[in-house]
């Protein structure tokens, strides 16, 4: 059992899935939100931008979070089907998710453009969920370490405290497989994570700034997993859109 002194946050990405009816799900997860897991973890939805508004509505008074799984970095103008920080925050959420390997992998997203999409966010005060995280062949190659902590000094904005930054640790490999890393390989990277924000932020920010680990998250391997040091809280796709998957995964915060 680790004590800690970060309240975790559980985070849902439901990706290119839900209409209306899945509106449904979010307030079985805001029922299941009760007084002794609200006092333990904070939540939060990240639903497709077209459910953004109605999900906000419908999870008022639940103190569940919403949030958006990308943003642009411009802040208005001729970019046809991008959506802004500003229309994110304007639908009610209080998080963008950036950097997401499917982002990084299908849409070329770099370093740079993560770091803009981050700060952009920070501008209208959303939290960026920033994701990092290696290839199969990084890690195979002994790299994974290295990679990683390129992709914080190119992407995590200056400056960001923990109020402002959260960090998902989300090794490629093991999104949407069913395969999780070891825990002494999360705990290592973890650790190593706040060591380079450490050279980025400073210490003190570093100490408290929120590192999720992210892929094939579920209620049976969350214990063991919210469990590892560093490990503050879960990036959840596929379990979190089944209620009960959702809450099982918040319980294990516990
Ligand atoms: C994700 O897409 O961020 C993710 C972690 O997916 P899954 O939980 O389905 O592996």
């Amino acid at each position: 059992m680790v004590t800690r002194s970060i309240k975790p946050l559980v985070a849902g990405n439901w990706k290119m899935n839900g209409l209306k009816a899945e509106l449904a799900v979010a307030t079985e997860i805001a029922r299941g939100y009760d007084r002794e897991l609200k006092h333990t973890v904070d939540l939060a939805i990240c639903p497709p931008a077209t459910l953004l508004f109605p999900m906000t509505a419908a999870l008022t008074g639940s103190r569940i979070a919403t949030g958006g799984q990308d943003c642009s970095e411009q802040e208005s103008g001729a970019f046809t089907g991008e959506v802004s920080a500003a229309m994110l925050a304007d639908a009610g959420a209080g998080y963008a998710i950036v950097g997401h390997s499917e982002r990084r992998t299908l849409h070329g997203e770099t370093n740079a453009i993560v770091r803009a999409k981050a700060e952009a966010a920070q501008r209208c005060l959303l939290v960026p969920i920033v994701c990092v995280g290696e290839t199969q062949a990084e890690r195979a190659a002994d790299k994974a370490l290295a990679v990683v902590r390129k992709q914080l000094r190119g992407s995590v904005p200056d400056a960001s405290t923990p109020a402002t930054l959260v960090i998902a640790y989300e090794p490629v490999w093991a999104i949407g497989t069913g395969l999780t890393p070891t825990a002494a390989d999360v705990a290592e990277m973890h650790e190593a994570i706040r060591g380079e924000l450490g050279k980025l932020l400073g210490k003190a920010a570093a100490a408290g700034v929120r590192l999720l680990y992210g892929g094939s998250v579920k209620p049976s391997n969350a214990a063991e997993l919210m469990n590892v040091p560093h490990v503050d809280g879960a990036l959840v796709g596929g379990a979190s859109l089944k209620a009960e998957d959702f809450l099982g995964i918040a319980r294990a915060c516990r």
